[in-house]
């Protein structure tokens, strides 16, 4: 952190590269520091990468640790992010193997609860989509 004579104060690197860049970085515009050692403020060390980039790079290269989860859908063993998956256990939510799966959970709870209240009205058959109503009028 560097404080200039009037109080104001910026990061190093953000002050480094806009005398490198003779401009004022824009606020979508990230410094990242190649060789990881935000210590190292050399012009040579520091890039302008977007939040997505950067984001996107860092996640590369962290080690992303996974658990094996059995997903209650469709029973597959799936690996999983070790992170999220503590993330959603702690939320009380169950975790599936894809966005499919848990769609296909929702769905089903749904069609539980719409059973339940069906069978409540007496009037209603089922209905029996095997066969055909041309064929069942016949003799
Ligand atoms: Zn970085
Ligand atoms: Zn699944």
């Amino acid at each position: 952190m560097l404080t200039f004579s009037n109080g104001k104060r910026i990061l190093e690197h953000r002050y480094v590269i806009q005398e490198k860049i003779c401009r004022k970085l824009k606020l979508n515009e990230v410094i990242h520091h190649i060789d990881h050692n935000g210590k190292n403020n050399n012009i040579s060390n520091l890039q302008i990468l977007s939040p997505e980039e950067h984001s996107r790079l860092h996640r590369k290269e962290r080690n992303i640790s996974y658990v094996l989860i059995k997903c209650p859908q469709c029973n597959k063993n799936y690996k999983k992010e070790e992170r999220r998956v503590k993330y959603r256990l702690k939320q009380g939510q169950k975790v599936f193997c894809s966005r499919k799966c848990s769609g296909k959970f929702g769905s089903y709870l749904y069609w539980k609860i719409d059973e339940s209240a069906k069978g409540r009205q007496s009037g209603l058959e089922p209905v029996n989509l095997g066969s055909s109503p041309s064929s069942s009028a016949m003799p």
